[in-house]
């Protein structure tokens, strides 16, 4: 289903739509009641409406009122947890076309999506369950979350801090995955909680306040990282806090608390003040002039601001890896066609294997990174399943061959990733985006990041000739 063009004025005003997909179509729904609704309060109507079993993606106020931090909510099966697509603005486009929610609900449907070849999709799904349940890294997440890594950011010197000034946090010990999984336990919340049915490792959890009353789920190191240490916030309930109220107005919390660590800089609020940053996400909910700026993200709020110093790369606000601390990431953010965006080549890896202070082989380590990535995306895999494939990566063609019936190598596999890559990067020319338009924030080149005091310095040129050569097959995964 394709949308386009946007509502007249007039349509927008009286009230957002739903878009309804059933058994016997989709249609739009007027749904005047959803108008500035937070998500949870949209949840709740929705479910009233469509009952328990629909499955629910919605925009609270930031994405009606269009602004680019905005993403779209899905909860879980539970009802328990919020996902979000939450980079890019997704929630901004949806709100721009008047609609407020997206319902499908297949009640009375007969259809069954067909399977070519079940046994091996069963068997090959039952292959990657039990390799996945034997690699150490699956324990580790379970145990500690996305969180697990905080320690190692923060003594690599990586993570982002005090509106990227360090790449160290004083007291990352109250905020690292240790203490996640400690306060989640001693106060009755959820370790170890999956996002999506079958999932094996799950990493994900429901954190909880003293009172054992969920505040958050998941409580992730990447809000973690930009709503705490980047803001010199070291509560883990005020992070929580902030996190779920990102949640409630429809905003990233990886943009949100970027741009709140730039206001901070810009002396808006202070560096620290939890209950100041909890009044700006707020604002952001209430469309105060404060709110929307602050609500567009890191680049408007620091130009409004007048601060030279803004951590974005394409417009969008760099995550929880600094560049300087971890190069890898920095050519990623450069040359994806996302911009500033982790998950398409993350290089937190290379710490074990590589300098990543150095700027030699940061090139080629992102482009394969990103190549293994996009396979990810396109296969519709959460990236934390890559363990079982380094040794097995013929397994990617049994999947879609028990699926579709299709003969694919590893190498044709890879060719749709190199085919979602050359798309996304034709769209980016096409829209005017280039390496050179965006390139790494001007302080990550002059400011050097303590404590280890790097600079990022990857040259422009190396990195401009990326993606050229056309496609050349990974020999490894
Ligand atoms: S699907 Fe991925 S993100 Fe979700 S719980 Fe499982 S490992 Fe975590």
């Amino acid at each position: 289903m394709i949308i386009e063009d946007t509502p007249a004025e007039a349509a927008v005003k009286a009230g957002p739509d739903i878009l309804e997909i059933t058994a016997e179509g989709s249609r739009f729904v007027e749904a005047p009641e959803l108008k500035g609704k937070l998500v949870d309060d949209t949840i709740a109507v929705l479910r009233a409406k469509y009952g328990k079993k629909a499955g629910i993606f919605c925009i609270g106020p930031a994405g009606e009122m269009m602004m680019y931090s905005a993403g779209i909510a899905s909860p879980d099966d539970d009802d328990v947890q919020l996902r979000y697509a939450a980079r890019g603005g997704l929630g901004a486009l949806m709100g721009s076309k008047g609609f407020k929610a997206i319902v499908v609900d297949d009640k009375g449907s007969t259809y069954k999506a067909p399977v070519y070849d079940r046994e091996l999709l069963q068997e090959t799904s039952r292959w990657m369950a039990e390799a996945l349940l034997k690699d150490p890294k699956t324990e580790n997440r379970n145990t500690y979350g996305t969180s697990a890594i905080l320690a190692l950011a923060n003594t690599s010197g990586l993570m982002p801090t005090r509106n990227f000034s360090s790449g160290s946090f004083e007291k990352a010990d109250d905020i690292a995955g240790e203490r996640v999984r400690k306060e989640i336990l001693s106060r009755g919340g959820q370790a170890g909680k999956p996002c999506v049915a079958g999932c094996v490792i799950k990493c994900s959890n429901v954190f909880p306040d003293k009172n054992g009353r969920q505040i958050v789920a998941s409580l992730q190191y990447e809000s973690i990282t930009l709503l705490g240490s980047n803001c010199g916030i070291a509560s883990l309930d005020d992070i929580a806090e902030l996190n779920h109220l990102c949640n409630q107005v429809g905003v990233d919390s990886i943009e949100t608390g970027a741009a709140i660590g730039v206001a901070m800089e810009a002396g808006i609020i202070e560096f620290g003040d939890a209950e100041g940053a909890k009044d700006l996400v707020r604002q952001i909910g209430q469309g105060t002039w404060l709110g929307r700026i602050i609500g567009h993200g890191a680049k408007l709020t620091g130009r409004v601001a007048g601060i030279r110093r803004i951590p974005v790369i394409k417009g969008q606000a760099i995550p929880g890896y600094d560049p300087r601390g971890v190069k890898g990431n920095g050519v990623t953010y450069i040359t994806s066609p996302m911009g500033a965006d982790h998950t398409a080549g993350n290089a937190f890896e290379t710490l074990k294997y590589m300098d990543v202070l150095k700027r030699d082989g940061q090139v080629a380590i992102s482009r394969k990174l990103q190549i293994r990535a996009a396979l990810l995306d396109t296969l519709g895999l959460c990236l934390f399943v890559r363990p079982p494939f380094v040794n097995r990566p013929e397994q990617f063609g049994n999947l879609l061959k028990g699926r579709y019936g299709w003969d694919l190598s590893f190498r044709d596999v890879q060719l749709l990733a190199w085919d979602t890559i050359k798309t996304e990067r034709e769209f980016n020319s096409r829209a005017g985006v280039s390496e050179e338009f965006c390139p790494i924030p001007e302080f990550m080149e002059d400011e050097p990041l303590p404590p280890k005091n790097a600079v990022f310095d990857v040259e422009m040129d190396e990195m401009r000739k990326m993606w050229e050569g056309g496609f050349t097959p990974l020999d490894e995964f």
